[in-house]
């Protein structure tokens, strides 16, 4: 076990000068580099949460870091009143993994992005209604908050945005009755991530694809926290029967750069016009050579098969706990897994493994939910299991 570290002057200063929006865990790392983070006193942390999704390639992948430094001392951003080659090339390549003729849209974040990809939805059909799904996490800012049917989060901001419809998770027979030609679009994860790791069912998102073709509106899916190969595919729509018309990432997508997209194929890529939306720094040549680098790294095939070997390692692993019974439910695509505990002690287990040198999470008081970088290895995934057996 680990002593506990000193109160760090993060700790001491942002206790004094930061808005308390977030409770932190006790440590202050300072340096990442593949699948390790390090913390003030150097102490080692094998890192299973990846900043949330983020450093899909690992901390400090040297593509990236090359790629970056080399644009940094080049040129970090031009605003969006002239061309930007790094920003189209980056949207080429994203618009060619999607659908033949779709669009994109750079910005800085994952609300953004869905902010946008919200408006788009609006304008096409105006005064539209959103379905969106019980158990949704699409951001902060007030068009994704509203979409994002959580009463704690939603509640101090009131009046929300109108015109969101909630369905049940896994209701295909309630969402049909709640898609009309009134409404704009279906909105989703196909994998919810904030709420603890819920795959959406073949057969809901087949009634969703199906209720937007018999009225028009369009099918949009969040792949902020489950797309950029987190379940061994670029998207994670690959691996459902099913195809959205417009799809958003961020998070991974520069590997701790701030970037955000949304994607848009068929008559959706053309519905937002100039003067209709934009963002100072989206796409700047910076974080966008950061994308490439990124996409380089991750839109592989070898790194994707990868990716599903070992979720699959990691998954055997804690259904093995599961039939023990100190797990109660596992779930998950890939490397994006959740795991339900019998009794509400996630956050001891999480503080457990700060102790003991690993960085966990969990999603709620009973559920753990795992996001390691892409590029672990099959020693890493049985450190945690190792871990865990020895705590659970
Ligand atoms: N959508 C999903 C599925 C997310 O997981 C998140 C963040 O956790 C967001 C949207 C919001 O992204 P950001 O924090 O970059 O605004």
């Amino acid at each position: 076990m680990r002593a506990q570290g000193a109160r760090t002057p993060a700790m001491e200063l942002e206790a004094k000068y930061m808005m308390q929006t977030y409770k932190r865990l006790p440590v202050t790392f300072v340096m990442g580099e593949g699948c390790h983070l390090y913390d003030a006193e150097g102490r080692q942390y094998l890192d299973f949460l990846a900043g949330i999704s983020v450093l899909n390639t690992g901390h400090c992948h040297q593509h990236v870091v090359h790629a970056v430094r080399e644009q940094a001392g080049q040129l970090a951003q031009v605003s969006n009143l002239y061309y930007n080659e790094l920003a189209a090339r980056l949207a080429q390549r994203l618009a060619e993994s999607f659908a033949p003729g779709a669009r994109v849209f750079l910005c800085n974040s994952g609300t953004e992005a869905n902010e946008a990809m919200i408006k788009l939805a609006r304008k096409r059909r105006r005064g539209g209604e959103i379905v969106v799904l019980e158990g949704a996490f699409h951001g902060r800012t007030m068009g994704a908050l509203s979409a994002t049917p959580q009463p704690d989060k939603q509640e101090p901001f009131a009046p929300l945005v109108p015109g969101f419809v909630v369905v049940p998770r896994d209701d295909p027979g309630a969402l049909d009755a709640a898609v009309s030609e009134r409404t704009a679009a279906v909105m989703l994860e196909p994998i919810q991530g904030e709420t603890g790791i819920w795959p959406i069912s073949e057969r809901m998102l087949l009634a969703a694809r199906a209720a937007c073709d018999r009225s028009g509106a369009l099918l949009l899916f969040d792949e902020i926290q489950c797309g950029m190969s987190r379940t061994g595919t670029l998207w994670a729509f690959e691996l459902t029967p099913v195809r959205p018309d417009v799809l958003t990432s961020a998070k991974a997508l520069a590997s701790g750069l701030p970037v955000g997209a949304v994607i848009a194929g068929g008559e959706a890529a053309d519905v937002l016009q100039p003067g209709d939306h934009g963002a100072t720094f989206g796409g700047g040549p910076l974080v966008a050579s950061a994308a490439l680098a990124t996409l380089d790294v991750l839109d592989d095939d070898r790194l994707q098969a990868r990716v599903r070997v070992l979720g699959d390692r990691l998954r055997v692993g804690l259904e093995a706990l599961r039939e023990q019974g100190r797990l109660t439910d596992v779930r998950g695509r890939g490397l994006m897994v959740g795991a339900d505990l019998p009794s509400d002690t996630a956050p001891d287990v999480v503080s457990a493994g700060l102790e003991a040198g690993f960085v966990l999470n969990a999603t709620g008081p009973s559920t753990l939910r795992f996001l390691p970088p892409l590029i672990a290895g099959e020693h890493e995934i049985d450190r945690v299991l190792e871990f865990l057996e020895e705590t659970l």
